[in-house]
């Protein structure tokens, strides 16, 4: 199965997006379709399916996906008042791209359950 997705061009600069943070192991880029007033996406370089293809050689990995979190939760201003970290996996999840991502939304106060 291709690892290719819609991600993997945005990696590549094939296609734009408005990206926020960038090292070595990650990209973080602003929703195309903002759920919360400020609505990032955290994707890892390297393309793992959904949450089911994450193996222990990705923990450092994943891991990082959350130290971006945190630093960009800070850097824009959401950490005291908080903000929410979601990965969706499989049609059930709402999962749509199938590049692990983690969505960052912050700017408004979230409901729960989130359905
Ligand atoms: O969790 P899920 O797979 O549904 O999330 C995919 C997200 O990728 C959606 O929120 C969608 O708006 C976003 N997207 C994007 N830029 C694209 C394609 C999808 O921000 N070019």
């Amino acid at each position: 199965m291709s690892t290719e997705t819609i991600f993997s061009k945005i990696i590549a600069r094939e296609i734009p997006a408005d990206i926020v943070y960038e090292d070595d192991q990650s990209l973080a880029f602003r929703d195309i379709n903002p759920q919360a007033p400020f609505h990032v996406l955290i994707i890892p370089k390297t393309p793992i399916a959904t949450i089911n293809d994450i193996t222990p050689e990705h923990a450092s990995l994943v891991g990082h996906l959350y130290v971006v979190a945190a630093k960009l939760a800070k850097e824009y201003g959401f950490a005291e008042d908080g903000y929410r970290v979601v990965m969706n996996c499989n049609e059930h999840g709402g999962q749509t791209v199938y590049h692990i991502h983690l969505h960052v939304l912050a700017g408004k106060e979230m409901g729960w359950p989130p359905y």
